[in-house]
């Protein structure tokens, strides 16, 4: 039923700002009220640690859509204001400004907040994190020639800023707990070849570097001490150690909840009348039997058209291989599948010519994942093996004379 009260959406960011598009698209025509607590229409966040940090992106760039989009598919805005709580007897949300918003489905889309330094001196002025466009302001305005940025975290977001500072002018060192960079996310191959480019291009790397607090003067930060006694000197930090699910609307109203919001394939939550989408999710990985957490686009945009898809009564999208990318100096990294409990990773192509590819395979030689740096082909067939649970020897996959396409088909 196209009811009167309509369709709410907690938080306008990448997966809000899809799911809306698709409820117009697979024939929505009832109400439909965005709810954001930012102060702006729906954007990406990619470009906020590349181009956007770098000056070659404009704000309409980053917009997901142009503002004319959500007059013509009449689509209410509430923006700078946020969902506070949410009454499921009498289906209606409450909102930080004082309102209420009814609803005959909601659909929550929060995101995830980054997590916090919870170390002695993390709440000075200069210690930064990234997540919003303000966010991305504010840490444009520290990278200029000459200065030093600090960087707590050696993942996607702390590599990519490094790489943003250094086409800046300015001074990077990227302070990382473990034994190696992206060590939560991606192989070891992948790690040594991804660090071994920033040190080529002038970023200290320091591993195994355990944080001890950050330091300064009359509250402004000014280095980060480590545990071993070293100082860091700097003239601001990035804390970029991972992002928490913001799901506290759904503990609060009782919904199954616990390191994401918990959804199923057509991304229904454990109220029948309740969606969550993107980043704020936990939700089933078919292809591996298993449930994650997923953070990417591809994952905002698969899980908008599940909502989308069910509340239209239109039956489930085919899952969809999780993928991911990232760009760091002329490097295109891209990712398909999750390498749980590889047992063998196989290289093809050579880091050295800066273009190859590496499969990870499950004992029985079945491809659970690829990692590809400028080798969009190898990813691209890779993504394929990996959604059909092909199994490959790995000496075809490592011989680069083999086309992949044809393992593919
Ligand atoms: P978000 O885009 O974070 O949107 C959530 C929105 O909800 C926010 O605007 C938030 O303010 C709002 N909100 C929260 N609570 C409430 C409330 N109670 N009421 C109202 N509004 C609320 N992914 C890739 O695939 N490739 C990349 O290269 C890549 N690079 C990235 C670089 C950076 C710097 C960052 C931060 C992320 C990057 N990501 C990348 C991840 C990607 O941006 C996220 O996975 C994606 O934005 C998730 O969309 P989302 O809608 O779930 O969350």
């Amino acid at each position: 039923g196209q009811d009167q009260a309509g369709i709410v959406i907690a938080g306008a960011g990448h997966a809000g700002g899809s799911v809306v598009a698709f409820l117009r698209q697979y024939g929505w025509k009832g109400r439909i009220t965005l709810v954001g607590e930012e102060p702006l229409l729906p954007y990406q966040r990619p470009p906020l640690s590349k181009a956007w940090l770098k000056r070659e992106a404009t704000a309409d760039n980053l917009a997901l859509r142009p503002a004319r989009f959500y007059e013509q598919q009449r689509i209410e805005t509430r923006l700078g204001t946020r969902v506070t709580a949410i009454d499921r007897a009498a289906r209606e949300v409450h909102l930080a400004d004082g309102g209420t918003l009814p609803y005959d489905r909601l659909v929550l889309a929060t995101g995830a907040s980054p997590r916090r330094l919870g170390l002695p001196g993390a709440e000075m002025s200069g210690v930064l994190a990234l997540r919003s466009a303000a966010d991305a302001d504010a840490l444009a305005a520290v990278l200029e020639p000459g200065r030093r940025l600090a960087i707590i975290g050696g993942g996607y977001i702390g590599l990519e800023v490094a790489a943003s500072a250094r086409a800046l002018g300015a001074e990077a060192v990227v302070i990382e707990r473990e034994a190696r960079v992206l060590a939560r996310v991606a192989g070891t191959d992948l790690s040594a070849m991804i660090e071994a480019r920033h040190r080529a291009e002038g970023v200290e790397v320091l591993l195994d570097a355990a944080v001890e607090g950050i330091e300064g003067e009359a509250g402004a930060a000014q280095a980060v001490r480590l545990r071993d006694g070293r100082r860091i000197a700097c003239d601001a930090v990035l804390v970029g150690i991972g992002a928490m699910p913001n799901e506290a609307l759904a503990v609060e109203c009782g919904l199954e909840a616990g390191g994401g919001i918990t959804v199923d394939l057509a991304a229904r939550t454990s109220d029948p009348l309740i969606y969550a989408i993107g980043d704020c999710t936990r939700r089933p990985l078919p292809l591996y039997g298993r449930e994650a957490r997923l953070e990417s686009v591809p994952n905002a945009i698969e899980q908008a058209k599940q909502a989308a898809a069910d509340i239209c009564g239109r039956p489930p999208p085919v899952p969809e291989v999780p993928w991911f990318w990232s760009d760091q100096y002329d490097l295109r990294l891209q990712i398909a599948g999750l390498a749980f409990d590889p047992a063998e990773a196989v290289l093809r192509g050579s880091p050295e010519d800066g273009s190859f590819a590496v499969f990870h395979l499950a004992a029985d030689h079945r491809v659970l994942a690829v990692e590809a740096v400028n080798a969009p082909a190898d990813f691209m067939a890779g993504r394929i093996l990996v959604a059909k649970a092909r199994q490959v020897a790995p000496g075809l996959l490592h011989d680069s004379a083999v086309p992949l396409k044809e393992l593919a088909i």
